[in-house]
């Protein structure tokens, strides 16, 4: 899966980013980002490959089928997608923190399908963060590792959680027209109304947004 959208010149389609070499038809280059890859702890050991050692599969090859039936396989590079550094340089691993029981976090699409309008699901009296995200996308995971920080201090911000899966869904062609790259955030106030969105990883923007959000 790519990160960014492909360029569509004169009727091609160029990949914008892409690792992809010469292949065989029959086996896909590249997978999908799971979350095999994620380390069981936070203080889980490092292998020389960069990777949890525990879930590295130069280090433990036994692992490998478990990767290449979740579709979590990089064929270019022979390791997992999610370990593929070549062609993922922002990889990271942390575990997400886990989250308190009165952290407001609800999946709004879970496989792309569409959701007509953003502003009923903005929580009245709440910062409403509806994230655009795909698990393909390894910044989208360290917003959820930042967001999941903040559920866990206020209750005043709600995170509504939208996976694209692929720029061709319903979702992704109704609200990201014109988006270059995921994450995607789009804020609300505590007045229902959009303060504004937030594409790329931009923690600081964010937070910005979020403030503002919270002042009204
Ligand atoms: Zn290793
Ligand atoms: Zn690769």
């Amino acid at each position: 899966m790519r990160l960014f959208k492909p360029l569509i010149l004169g009727g091609a389609v160029l990949a914008a980013i892409s690792c992809a070499s010469s292949r065989p038809a029959s086996e896909p280059a590249h997978g999908e980002l799971s979350s095999l890859s994620a380390a069981s702890r936070p203080d889980a050991a490092f292998c020389e490959h960069r990777v949890p050692q525990e879930a590295c599969t130069r280090c433990n090859p036994g692992l490998i089928p478990r990767f290449k039936a979740a579709n979590d396989w990089c064929g270019e590079h022979g390791v997992p997608e999610s370990q593929c550094f070549q062609c993922h340089p922002d990889l990271s691993f942390e575990p997400l923190p886990t989250l308190a029981a009165e952290a407001d976090l609800k999946q709004l699409s879970l496989q792309g399908e569409d959701v007509p309008e953003l502003t009923p699901h903005a929580v009245p009296g709440k910062v409403t963060v509806f994230d655009f995200y795909a698990d393909w996308c390894p910044p989208c995971r360290k917003v959820d590792a930042h967001m999941f920080v903040l559920l866990n201090q206020r209750q005043d911000v709600a995170y509504r959680k939208l996976n694209i899966v692929s720029w061709e869904t319903p979702l992704a062609k109704r609200y990201l027209e014109g988006v270059p790259n995921l994450p995607h955030l789009v804020i609300y106030g505590k007045d229902g109304r959009p303060v504004r969105s937030v594409t790329g990883l931009d923690l600081a923007a964010l937070d910005a947004a979020i403030s503002e959000g919270a002042a009204r």
